[in-house]
């Protein structure tokens, strides 16, 4: 199998029927590339730029940030490269900014809620993001999106920066693709509405599956409740797939679910135009969709949409693979 896969490291991602899709990787750090080239990644479709802000006592400064995303573009050589502005709170993290204790820390003051208020922080990441942006094919996307009044408001305070910089002569691309994560169900439901306003989407699973069942991704006792393959799940990502579509956009999925194997035949089958997935998956995955047809699937997936329970979703995949 190994040697079967290592074949496919510079080939391009096609069903049997000849259906193409992007196979990208998730990334936290510029060191991670190496390993996305090596395992034939096509892109990046998510760098969680928390790491940068991580284990250090302050806030990092506009330059070392521009050199570590400057970095990633560079060593991906104009391959798409989709940088997620700062994700911080909930599970992760950051003492120095000493926020208070919440009690729902999954459902409070996180991500771009956050970015939102502290605008000087968040100003300085697109800076930092902008100026870099000359150096490869960059993609900005901002985590935890609710509303469409949040996505505008993070898209025009961008757009600020983006003219100051212009104002002082600093060049900066003008080809940026500014998309947003789907990972709450209200921008999931409202997805036809986005669609109109942002580039592209990218579905985080992990988040959407934590907030459409309403069960805490930590947390064991609740695991049960952690269900990719539901069919509310399921539903949620069709009706963003189909949205983003008839307004010509693309759609990415970043969670874990992009690189499960029950689940990327679902997700081909639903249309999904971008997997991104730790590095090691990528080959399997790209061996697996070799062997696939796009067209079955579609009539695979319009079953499982129908289907009552997670089990019986994951029944029909395994009788098919
Ligand atoms: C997600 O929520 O699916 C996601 C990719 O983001 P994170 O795991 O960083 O919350
Ligand atoms: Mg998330």
């Amino acid at each position: 199998q190994k040697a079967e896969w290592a074949k496919l490291v510079n080939e391009k991602t096609v069903s049997r029927d000849g259906y193409r899709v992007e196979l990208a990787a998730n990334i936290g750090s510029p060191d991670d590339v190496k390993g996305v080239l090596e395992n034939g990644g096509e892109g990046i479709g998510l760098y969680r730029t928390e790491f940068l802000y991580m284990g250090r006592e302050t806030l990092p400064t506009e330059d070392e940030q521009f050199e570590a995303y400057k970095t990633v573009l560079e060593r991906m050589e104009g391959k798409p490269v989709v940088v997620r502005t700062l994700d911080i709170g909930g599970d992760k993290e950051l003492p120095y900014l000493s926020l208070p204790k919440e009690m729902n820390p999954f459902l409070g003051f996180r991500a771009i809620r956050l970015c939102l208020d502290m605008k000087e922080m968040f100003r300085t990441q697109l800076r930092a993001l902008l100026r870099a942006s000359i150096y490869g094919n960059l993609k900005i996307m901002f985590p935890m999106i609710a509303t469409i009044d949040e996505f505008r408001k993070a898209k025009a305070i961008l757009n600020e920066e983006k003219e100051r910089l212009k104002e002082k002569n600093i060049s900066v691309s003008g080809q940026i693709e500014v998309g947003m994560m789907v990972e709450i169900p209200s921008s999931a439901v409202m997805a036809d509405c986005f669609a109109k306003e942002v580039d592209f989407f990218s579905i985080g699973t992990n988040d959407l599956i934590q907030y459409t069942l309403a069960a805490d991704r930590m947390n064991e006792r609740v695991s049960y409740l952690y269900q990719p393959y539901n069919p509310a799940i399921l539903r949620l990502v069709k009706m963003v797939i189909d949205a983003a579509h008839k307004e010509g956009k693309w759609v990415g999925m970043c969670g874990e679910m992009a690189g499960d194997e029950i689940a990327i035949p679902i997700l081909l089958g639903l249309g999904l135009d971008e997997f991104s997935m730790s590095a090691t998956s990528i080959l399997p995955a790209r061996s697996q969709i070799s062997k696939l047809s796009k067209k079955e699937l579609a009539v695979v997936a319009e079953q499982a949409l129908t289907m009552s329970t997670a089990d019986e979703v994951a029944g029909l995949i395994r009788s098919i693979l």
